[in-house]
Parts: C-alpha cells; sequence; structure tokens
C-alpha cells in the first residue's frame, strides 16, 4: 500500500470510480457518506456512514486521512473550509463557495469575457412579472439543483401563474436557449498552467437527465477550440486541483456559451475510463494527489448510454456484450425512476 490515506466525500457512482482509480494506486481510501447503502463501500478500505453535519464523525474521517476530495458539489461549505483548516481539501473550498450557487456562478463566468444566457435573480413572485425579456426561459432553484432538480420552463407569463413556486426559496430565471447541441469538456488542472483537457464530448438529456454522450463532438473546429480555451481558462482562473467538468450549450447559429461548471468528474466523462489511456478519474486522482501526469491520448471514439431506473435490469440479467463493450453497474440496491443505476460505453 501506498502510504497516501485519502479521504473522499460522497460514496455513490462518482466516489466508487474515484475510489477504483487510486486503489489502482494502492492508496488507502476512506469514504464519507450519508447514505448507508452507498456503493463506494464495495471498494474502499473504510467507510464511514454519518450525515454531512455530524461534527463527532467529521473529526474521526479528518484524523484519518491525509488529505480529502468529494464527488458532489453541494457539501456546506462551511463543512468543507473547516475540514481545511486540519487536512487539505482539493479543489479547495472557495471553488465550491462560486459553484455552488447558480449567480455567483455565472457572474464569474461572465468576468472573462465568457458567454452565458441572459439571467435574472428571482426572490419573490413580482421579481418575475418583472423580467419579460427572459422569457420563455427556466426559473431554477439557486443552489442544490441536479439532473434537472428544481427547475421551471416558464414560457409566458400565464405559466407564472399556474406553476406553484415555493418563493422561501431564491430563485434565477435563465433565458431559454435555441439548443442544437450540449458538449462538456472536462480538465484535469495539475498546478500552474499545467492541465490535461479531454477533446469536447457530445451529450443528449432526456427529462433534463444525461442520457447519452459520445466523441467525438459534430461540432466546428472553432467550437472544438473556443470550449476548450474556455475550460482551461476558467481551471486556471478558479486555481483548480483535479477534474473538472464544464458544460456548453450550442445555440443554432452555432454561438457558444458556458451552462454550467462542475466542481469534480463528471458523467459525460465516463467513456474516458475506456476510451483514454487515463481516465478522468484516474487524472483527478493523480492531480490532488500529487502523481505524474501523463499526456493524454484517446484510444478509440466511444458512446456511452445512461442506463436510468429499470433500464439496468436487463443488462443485469442478460450481460451478452460484444467486445467493445463495458457494462458498469453502479451496485445501487434499489432501482429508482430517474436515477442513474449504471452505464453501458461502446468503442466505436
Ligand atoms: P443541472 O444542474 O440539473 O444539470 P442544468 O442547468 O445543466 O441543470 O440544466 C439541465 C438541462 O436543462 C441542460 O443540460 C439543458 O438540456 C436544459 N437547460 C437548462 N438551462 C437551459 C437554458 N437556459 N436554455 C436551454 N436549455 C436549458
Ligand atoms: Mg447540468
Amino acid at each position: 500500500m501506498s502510504n497516501i490515506s485519502l479521504g473522499i466525500i460522497g460514496g455513490g457512482q462518482l466516489g466508487s470510480m474515484l475510489t477504483v482509480a487510486a486503489k489502482k494506486f494502492d492508496i488507502k481510501v476512506v469514504v464519507y457518506c450519508d447514505d448507508k447503502d452507498g456503493p463506494a463501500q464495495n471498494f474502499c478500505d473504510e467507510y464511514i456512514h454519518a450525515s454531512y453535519n455530524d461534527q463527532n464523525k467529521i473529526n474521526e474521517f479528518v484524523q484519518k486521512v491525509d488529505l480529502i476530495t468529494y464527488e458532489f458539489e453541494n457539501i456546506p461549505y462551511q463543512t468543507l473550509n473547516e475540514m481545511n483548516n486540519s487536512k487539505p481539501v482539493l479543489p479547495k473550498p472557495s471553488v465550491n463557495r462560486i459553484i455552488q450557487h447558480r449567480i455567483a456562478e455565472k457572474d464569474f463566468v461572465n468576468k472573462f469575457n465568457i458567454r452565458t444566457t441572459r439571467y435574472a435573480v428571482v426572490e419573490k413572485k413580482s421579481d418575475l412579472e418583472a423580467l419579460g425579456d427572459l422569457l420563455p426561459g427556466i426559473l431554477k432553484t439557486t443552489t442544490l439543483g441536479y439532473d434537472g432538480k428544481g427547475q421551471y420552463p416558464i414560457k409566458s407569463h400565464e405559466d407564472i401563474e399556474k406553476l406553484n413556486i415555493d418563493f422561501s426559496k431564491e430563485y434565477i430565471l435563465e433565458r431559454l436557449i435555441k439548443l442544437k447541441q450540449e458538449i462538456s469538456v472536462i480538465v484535469t488542472r495539475f498546478g500552474v498552467n499545467s492541465y490535461e483537457v479531454y477533446e469536447p464530448i457530445e451529450n443528449k438529456h432526456e427529462d433534463q437527465i444525461l442520457k447519452y454522450s459520445e466523441i467525438p463532438a459534430n461540432i466546428s473546429e472553432n467550437i472544438l477550440n473556443q470550449s476548450k480555451e474556455w475550460a482551461t481558462l476558467l481551471a486556471e482562473e478558479l486555481k483548480y486541483v483535479g477534474t473538472m467538468c464544464v458544460e456548453f450549450f450550442v445555440d443554432r447559429n452555432d454561438n457558444l456559451y458556458v451552462n454550467e461548471i462542475a466542481p469534480r468528474v463528471h458523467n459525460s466523462g465516463h467513456l474516458t475510463i475506456n476510451a483514454f489511456n487515463v481516465s478522468q478519474f484516474e487524472n483527478h486522482i493523480r492531480a490532488v494527489c500529487k502523481l505524474d501526469r501523463i499526456p493524454l491520448k484517446k484510444l478509440s471514439n466511444a458512446k456511452m448510454i445512461n442506463l436510468i431506473g429499470e433500464d439496468i435490469l436487463h443488462y443485469r440479467q442478460n450481460p451478452t456484450l460484444e467486445k467493445n463493450q463495458f457494462f458498469f453497474d453502479y451496485l445501487k440496491k434499489e432501482v429508482k425512476k430517474k436515477r442513474k443505476m449504471g452505464h453501458l460505453t461502446t468503442l466505436i
């Protein structure tokens, strides 16, 4: 075993895949998770099941590790910051403070003259009525949303009356973009001007949940270069260490917009496990644990399909796969509608 002990917050599929990547280097992995059934417990050395505000358990976790990383961005900033006072948390907590909040995130992106959709803060119903030029739009909670949760499409003023929106929360109203495509760029930053960048991945969503990812993306040279440039610039400006993902929109006039930044490994990058010499997970571990950086090489084009809800059952029962196909079961005990249960990557 190497002498590094790595703490990972979150024990879902991303935490599992990070753990598997770390075990390749014999790193000791301690996972902290609020779900007693988190699948990462199948792979890690130690699994601490407790809530994210259980101070005693958090202290115990921090004692056991040399450094800490995480699989999801919604851990309270305060918790990360306190952990960071005793052991390094990477990427650093200030990154999360920006990205956890959709307004702070978009303000940050716009600071570098990088395009986003137009948006405004909505704190009460009457704010919405004054924002007609942002319609049609999507109203989103400013914090804690994922997989389209906490989002309301609003076409016109009549919709505002019909929707039963809980205004005890704060929202952002984003103008709807006439989407031609969605792409994502995954970048691992090791330090000042030191990166490995994956080529843009083309993504298709169903019900606002990622369903298909594919490389190469069917985009112009211009969009390819611009998206990689913006993703690395944002990583540099955040002084990011590890793997992050920038989600982009491409509109019908081929304009590129940043949709959002994920300060973590990303679902669209699952195909990197089979299609590249180093996966997004391994690169994250290499960057946060200060291991060697190896030049990235694509081994094959690929497409990935997410197995959502009952999609998984067929693959669990009848795993006849071609040689170029790789099935991943996240080993989640309960099959739920809209829950990401596994994925299938096909090299093409
Ligand atoms: P989440 O945090 O749930 O991933 P996103 O902001 O990425 O939220 O929205 C989920 C999906 O909804 C996007 O990938 C896109 O398909 C659609 N969407 C969100 N915002 C817009 C927008 N302003 N214009 C067009 N489509 C959007
Ligand atoms: Mg998204």
